[in-house]
Parts: structure tokens; sequence; C-alpha cells
């Protein structure tokens, strides 16, 4: 690196972009990779190769379609995202994230979200030049409801982020505490429903009901990961603005035809989430019989547990070594010290997460931590 460049951009780059530390996504190579909620099963191998045939009809010499329509039109009726609602599509929900945050932007204004939480709200807050104000959970991660009310009276937050089951914590908050803050807020209250496959439960149905919803969707966690498709639904008046700041065709050919054919194989997708729920119980039940762990109730297809000696980092080292990657978050802040998230995997993947695990925890006999 010339000491001359490094001068310069250290004159030009935001002082706040140069303390940001990069998203950092560890090398998983040859590792049970549990650190990502991933989905850990791929296509059945017929719709694989149907799904093959789709892709060659693709003209990748053309610009895709920079409305999607078809695309959204198979969302609407698979996200039951009401007619009178408008839809923004997102290379991944963080576009849409920053889609939003750009447009809201301005020096003094804030983005609040409960924390812990998805930290792509914080640092796109930064990115975009705005504050963020982060307002702790209760012990049990359940929103803090007064806390919150009064965070909102005082800063006047232009958006909200409610993860909805939160991420990393897994829990589902309260349904009239969001409906407190909806009507408490009178600025943007988004609700990111990143993992409404495992959940079951949603606000959807609520758009309309309130003038400052917007709701979020990804693809991501339901095995769709690569294809980065985010969904947004809403009121035009809002999502009209939005969509004045994407870029035209951040929704490439290959990726509004493969969800479009996986949205014609919901049932796959669905029943693979459903083998997720049902191993996220094995899991859990499993986690909660480890002495010096304690786990908390996931309604995610990952389970947030914390190494009561406080060792997590050791652990999580130790897990490693044993050929099993999940997330330490050991490092993430005050209410997550001693923290690991764990991502549910295939049935097998599991079984080793939970060996490698005991491993390091030093609760197997016989074998050293
Ligand atoms: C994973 C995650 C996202 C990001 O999803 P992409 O669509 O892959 O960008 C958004 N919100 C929450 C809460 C998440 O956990």
């Amino acid at each position: 690196m010339s000491t001359s460049a490094k001068d310069k951009a250290a004159h030009w780059i935001r002082p706040e972009i140069r303390t940001l530390k990069a998203y950092a996504v560890p090398d998983a190579t040859g590792l049970i990779k549990l650190d990502a909620m991933e989905n850990p099963y791929a296509f059945p191998d017929a719709m694989r190769s149907t799904w093959l045939r789709v892709l060659q009809q693709v003209d990748v010499n053309r610009y895709p379609d920079p409305a999607a329509r078809r695309l959204k039109e198979a969302l609407r009726s698979a996200l039951a995202i009401p007619p009178s609602m408008s839809i923004l599509l997102g290379n991944g929900s963080d576009e849409l994230i920053q889609l939003i945050a750009m447009a809201l932007a301005q020096p003094g204004r804030v983005v609040l979200a409960p924390v812990p939480t998805f930290v792509m709200y914080d640092m796109i807050a930064t990115f975009t030049g705005m504050g963020f104000v982060g307002v702790p959970l209760t012990p049990d991660f359940d929103l803090d409801l007064p806390a919150m009310l009064t965070a909102i009276r005082q800063h006047r937050p232009a958006v909200i982020f409610l993860a909805y089951p939160n991420n990393p914590t897994g829990n589902l908050f309260d349904a009239d505490a969001l409906r407190d803050i909806l009507k408490a807020s009178d600025g943007l209250v988004v609700v990111d429903e990143a993992y409404h496959a495992f959940a079951g439960v949603s606000l959807m149905d609520q758009l309309g009901r309130y003038d400052n919803l917007v709701v979020m969707r990804t693809l991501s966690k339901q095995g769709l990961a690569g294809l980065r498709l985010g969904v947004l639904a809403g009121d035009a008046a809002w999502l009209d603005e939005f969509d004045k700041l994407r870029l035209p065709y951040n929704i490439n050919s290959l990726t509004q035809a493969s969800a479009e054919f996986a949205l014609t194989h919901a049932p796959v997708l669905q029943a693979q989430a459903q083998r997720i729920c049902s191993e996220r119980e094995r899991v859990f039940q499993a986690l909660a019989a480890l002495s010096g762990v304690r786990v908390w109730p996931s309604r995610a297809n990952f389970i947030l547990l914390r190494i009561e000696s406080g060792d997590a980092t050791r652990v999580h080292q130790g897990m490693r070594e044993r050929g099993v990657l999940i997330k330490n978050l050991d490092h993430a802040g005050a209410a997550l010290k001693g923290c690991l998230r764990v991502t549910i995997g295939t049935p097998e993947e599991n079984t080793a997460m939970l060996l490698a695990l005991a491993q390091a925890l030093g609760n197997v006999p016989g074998v050293a931590p």
C-alpha cells in the first residue's frame, strides 16, 4: 500500500466509514457449515434437472425485465401480499434495507432498533450518514416496551427495524408490543420477516391497517441464499419512492427465472422448512441437556446458546478444530457475552455439531477439550 494513497484515503474517506469493520465472512472450506442460516438441503435431483432446463432458456445477452413483473406476481400469491399493496425487490433484503436508509437519510435523523439484532441495520445507518439508536431487549430478549416508547418519543426515528423473529436471539417479539410501536411511531416501521418460513406468523395481513408499516421477506433462509432475492411489501406511497433509488436491473435474469421456478415448487421448500423445524426441536432438547449451556427457544432456523463458563470463544474454536463452523457472538456486545449461534442443518450435521460441542466443552469422558 503506498503511503500517499493511504494519506489521501484517510483524508477523503468519511471518518465513520474508516472506523467500520467490514462484514466478515469466515472461510468454511471443509467444515460443516452451520454459521449463516442457510438451508442445508439442495433441490431434489429431478427438480434440479428441470431447473437447469429453465435456465437454458434465459437470454443472458439481454437485460433482465427491469420490473420483474412475472416474478412479482408469483411472489404476490406465494407470500399472500394483499392486492392493494406494492412490491419492491432487492438483491437480497440487505439491499432493501440500504434503499430504505438512502431514501430517509438526513443529517440528524436516526435509525432505531432493539438490540441485539441483525447487525446490518446499524451498519447501513452508518453507511448512509444516519445515527443508530439501539434499545436493549429485556434479559429474555423480548421488547422492553416502555424503553422503546421513550426512545421513540425522544429520538423520533425516521425508521424502526424489527426482526420478527429476531436474529440472533431467535424469538418472536410480543405482537401487542409491535402494534404499540407502530402506533407510537410516525416514522416508517420495517418488520423484517426473514425467518417467516420457520415461524409461521406474519404481519403481512396488517398492511393497510398502519400507514407506516412495511413488511420485508427474503428467499435466502429458505434454500435460495445464492440467488439474492429480498421482497418488500407495502403502500406505493413509500415503495414508489424507494424504487427511484433502486439501480436498474438489480434482479438479474438468472435470479428472476430461478425464483419463479422455485415458487412453482413451493411445497418442496415448505417440506424442507418443516424438516428443519422438527430438527430444531431435537437440537434444542439436546442442547438443554448439556451442562454448562444455557439455551433459548427459537422460532427461526437457528438457536442461540450461552456457554455459562464464559469460554465461548474457546468452545467455538474447539468445534472448528472438530470440523464444525458455527457463529461466535462472544465479542458482539454485553447481552451476547458468552453466546454462540448454531444454524439447524441436516440431522447428520446436527448430530456432528452436538458431538463437537460436547467434546469442546469437555463433557465427553475420555476426550480432551
Ligand atoms: C439473514 C437476514 C437478512 C438478510 O437476508 P438477505 O436477503 O440474504 O440479504 C435480513 N434480515 C435478517 C433479520 C436476517 O437474519
